[in-house]
């Protein structure tokens, strides 16, 4: 559901809602018509602050409101962060703040007023509402168990109350009872946009609009169709009738202040809407993720300093002299404070960025060669393929082969962060590996597991796959003294004739249902082709599933009791949705990568590789002409060349077949191809054309660098195998680091 693309448009709309945001605390216009400014500030630019919360709310209080969506601790985190940020933004402003005598003859109820609604600076009123928002919804909805359809109801009730004391205000100030208790409300909190009033609805609108828009590409929800110059059109209406209310609340003077509007919730329901829809053309992707992220940041903190920029471009004005111009025409100030915002906020963004990679990252300096382990991409790739499955399917990540030479721990350990509890591992001492790591829930093994390690299924908490009938009987067998029942998953065979009891046999598989020991808790079978769209394989993809669903049938038919049952895969979940049952075992997608290069490429707007593999420069020398370097002389030079020693060989799972130039490492952003042959714990590439490289420098093997990236399923395509194969072959010697750039 939530792709690149869409992540691009809604970043691109932070960076407007930014500037908006400007506009608002210097009114552009205003020295040219107050009618203008009135629009712009109190009208358009309006929309600015809804959109920031919509988005928080799409990715924030999705997490915990929709079943099987993020972790329940997700919220807890950005809260967390927002409070960081809240009171970061406090000490920034507590000199302008005093200077400006904002903080003089505070009472009580003025410091509780500014830190929880108002701000203690003008602007800062956004982080305290955003964060009250995301906890009134979790309250509710824990708490008091409220669903989307309650809890759109009490927001809305919220927002009217909201509108009562804002824009609508002239309706109700002389009321007597209601007067005074808006009274009362305004000493609490100066107005009523803010955490109670304001923040939830929109908080809520973001959550529900990014689960009832799946991404906007064909390939997904078919049925679905995508009208993005209709939502277009329509947010211009409702702007317009929007614009009509906004004047006429001016006209009979009825606005206290103009941040609510009856219409601005349909308003921002209707831009949200083109803005997750609309599709960008290629050519104008913001394709590097990290320039999404940075304009992110930059429009936060172009929402940060931008009232200290208002500031200093006052105090430069009345040094020079220039008042006039720089502050009095409200257009050149707009565009003063603009033009000195977006420097600042990019360097901001930018030292801020520098300082928490040299914090937070575990130093890796001392590794010869690691893999880090992108778990913001995982989470994507999570939240993707959870778009994909239908109602009551859930993921069942499959992180045997140590999650496909990821690290199975880590790997798991994010997942049960992000609210997964079923996993696949292929065997027994996998699943005890993740036991003693404390991963939680469901494990399931998929292949053999000897019977003499049976007690270990106990012990561990292990599901059991049934890889046929004389095997089912072998498991029954085993009673432990304490005679719990062995929990197992009944493999079927509809067609790739690997494991699993032949789904033919009825009596059998139905007769393993009834044995006394064994609790059946699921059923599956596997698919042999579904990676291919050509129509024989989609033919036998269907012919399998239906079999299998036949099977399903009939032992409904023969009194078995229901279990749940999956079939799918990573290609499966790609390929054929529809067939979704209660689990999708997922391994290779998860890891943001699919086996061939071609299908990668494919999907590489929704799916994020999560590994890059880095190794150190040991050596820097020169290969004069007609020496030859490595094993056997296996490359001689033609000319003088400056050749550098990687620490990183087969052994750790660099293929062997990538030696004498065909395959290459990046440094610095350029290309070092690999020659001679690769050794067990080295390899030599040639970096004649990368002018200062040292020794101790970077060399990535699989990942980005600059500009230039190679891919796992590059390095799998010319090695002539699948990427599965060259990421579980990845070498235990390495380091494995987990990286959360961005929480
Ligand atoms: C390995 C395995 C999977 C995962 O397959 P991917 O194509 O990597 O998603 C699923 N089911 C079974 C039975 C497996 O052995």
């Amino acid at each position: 559901m939530h792709t690149e693309q869409r992540f691009n448009n809604l970043d691109r709309f932070r960076l407007i809602a930014a500037l908006l945001v400007i506009a608002i605390h210097t009114s552009p216009l205003v020295s040219f018509s107050s009618e203008a400014d009135f629009f712009l500030t109190g009208i358009l630019a309006r929309i600015a602050v809804p959109f920031f919360l919509m988005v928080t709310g799409q990715f924030v209080v999705s997490g915990f409101l929709f079943p099987g969506s993020e972790s329940p601790k997700a919220p807890f985190r950005y809260l967390r962060k927002m409070g960081i940020l809240y009171v970061s933004a406090i000490l920034l402003y507590l000199p302008l703040g005093i200077y400006a005598g904002h903080y003089t003859q505070l009472s009580i109820l003025g410091i509780f007023r500014m830190l929880l609604f108002d701000g203690t600076f003008y602007h800062l009123w956004y982080f305290p509402a955003c964060i009250l928002g995301i906890m009134l919804l979790y309250g509710m909805h824990r708490f008091l168990k409220m669903k989307c359809n309650s809890l759109f109801f009490i927001c809305g009730l919220l927002y009217i109350l909201g509108l009562l004391g804002d824009s609508y205000y002239g309706l109700i100030a002389d009321l007597p009872v209601i007067g005074d208790i808006y009274s009362a409300l305004f000493l609490i909190s100066s107005y009523t946009r803010n955490g109670l009033f304001l923040a939830p609805l929109f908080l809520l609108m973001g959550a529900w609009m990014g689960e009832k828009y799946p991404c906007s590409v064909t390939k997904c929800h078919k049925g679905k169709k995508s009208m993005p110059g209709f939502s277009l059109f329509c947010f211009a209406l409702s702007l317009l009738a929007m614009t009509t209310e906004g004047f006429v609340l001016r006209y009979f003077s009825l606005q206290r202040h103009d941040s609510m509007y009856l219409l601005l919730p349909l308003t921002m329901f209707f831009l949200y809407q083109f803005l997750l829809q609309c599709k960008a053309s290629p050519k104008h992707r913001i394709k590097p993720f990290s320039c999404c992220q940075n304009l992110r940041a930059v429009s936060t903190w172009i929402y940060l300093l931008h009232p200290a920029v208002i500031v200093v471009v006052r105090g430069i004005a009345k040094v020079l002299h220039a008042t006039n111009l720089f502050v009095e025409n409200s257009i050149v100030h707009y565009l003063a404070v603009t033009v000195l915002t977006i420097p600042a906020a990019i360097f901001a963004a930018i030292s801020v960025r520098m300082l928490t990679a040299r914090f937070s990252r575990k130093a890796p300096s001392r590794s010869r060669a690691w893999i880090e382990l992108d778990m913001d991409a995982l989470a994507q790739n999570v939240r993707f393929l959870r778009s994909r499955l239908r109602e009551g399917c859930e993921l069942m990540p499959v992180v045997k082969a140590e999650a496909y030479g990821h690290d199975s721990v880590l790997i798991s350990r994010e997942l049960n962060r992000l609210g997964i509890h079923s996993f696949c591992v292929a065997c027994v001492t996998e699943g005890i590996t993740l036991r003693k790591n404390g991963i939680t829930g469901e494990i399931l093994i998929l292949g053999y597991t000897h019977p003499d390690q049976f007690p270990l299924l106990h012990r561990y908490h292990l599901t059991q796959t049934v890889v046929d009938y004389a095997y089912a009987l072998l498991l029954n067998q085993y009673i432990e003294s304490v005679q719990e029942k062995i929990h197992v998953h009944i493999g079927v065979d509809t067609g790739m004739h690997r494991l699993g009891e032949r789904c033919e046999n009825i009596d059998q598989i139905c007769a393993i249902y009834k044995m006394p020991n064994l609790i059946v808790d699921g059923i599956f079978t596997h698919l042999s082709s579904d990676d291919t769209m050509n129509p024989q394989d989609i033919a036998f993809t269907e012919e399998q599933a239906a079999s299998f669903n036949l099977l399903l049938q009939e032992l409904c038919r023969c009194g078995c009791p229901h279990s749940k049952f999956h079939l799918l895969a990573s290609y499966g979940v790609l390929n054929y949705p529809e067939f979704c049952g209660n689990y999708a075992r997922i391994g290779i997608a998860l890891y943001g990568v699919l086996s061939t290069k071609a299908d990668t490429d494919m999907w590489v707007d929704f799916l994020h590789p999560v590994l890059t593999l880095k190794a150190r420069v040991a050596s820097i020398r020169t290969l004069y002409e007609g020496e030859a370097a490595g094993y056997g002389m296996g490359f001689t030079a033609t000319r003088n060349m400056k050749i550098a020693t990687l620490s990183i060989g087969y052994a750790d799972g660099l293929p062997r077949m990538l030696s004498n130039g065909t395959g290459s490492v990046l440094i610095q952003g350029h290309r070092a191809p690999i020659i001679g042959k690769i050794c067990m714990d080295q390899t030599i590439v040639d970096v004649s054309c990368i002018p200062d490289i040292k020794a101790g420098d970077i060399a990535i093997l699989i990942g980005k660098s600059g500009e230039k990236s190679i891919s796992a399923s590059e390095i799998a395509e010319q090695c002539d195998t699948i990427t599965n194969e060259i990421l579980s072959r990845l070498g235990q010697r390495l380091e494995h680091i987990s990286i959360n750039n961005f929480k």
